[in-house]
């Protein structure tokens, strides 16, 4: 059966959304495999955002990562990788349709670096090496 690794980002966590974003993922029919809670450290970030290493909003975006906790988590399920990032819409929560994730409860908070609520894998590959990065 098909994984995916989710992180709640910080602002999901620190706004209280943990429950809901969890719940919503379940609700369309995904199930959690793992869950923890985590600070993130840089070598994790560095790992897990290897691609976007010397990008504009890379150090934004790590700053944003350890600025408080991440809810890790394991999500089982046909064809979960697509299915979550349909559910979780597109980067930019402004952007994102009303239904999603990111369209319902998240928006522009004038920063750097979009604050986006959640992660989740853009193929098996990378489903398989996060979660070794996530999860070891
Ligand atoms: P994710 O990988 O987080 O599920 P994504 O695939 O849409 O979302 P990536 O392109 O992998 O996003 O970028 C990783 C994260 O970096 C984004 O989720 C966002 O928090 C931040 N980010 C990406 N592009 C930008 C940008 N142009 N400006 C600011 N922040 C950005």
């Amino acid at each position: 059966v098909e994984r995916t690794l989710v992180l709640v980002k910080p602002d999901g966590v620190s706004r209280g959304l943990t429950g809901t974003i969890l719940s919503r993922i379940e609700a369309k029919g995904y199930t959690i495999a793992e869950l923890k809670q985590v600070r993130a450290t840089r070598e994790v970030l560095e790992e897990h955002y290897a691609e976007h290493v010397g990008k504009p909003f890379f150090e934004p975006l790590v700053e944003f990562m350890l600025s408080g906790p991440i809810v890790a988590a394991v999500f089982e399920g046909q064809r979960v990788i697509e299915g979550f990032r349909s559910l979780a819409g597109t980067t930019e929560p402004t952007a994102a349709a009303p239904g999603t994730i990111r369209g319902d409860l998240g928006r522009d908070w004038g920063v750097k670096v979009q604050q986006n609520l959640v992660h989740g894998s853009d193929s098996a590959e990378s489903a398989e090496r996060e979660i070794g990065i996530w999860f070891a």
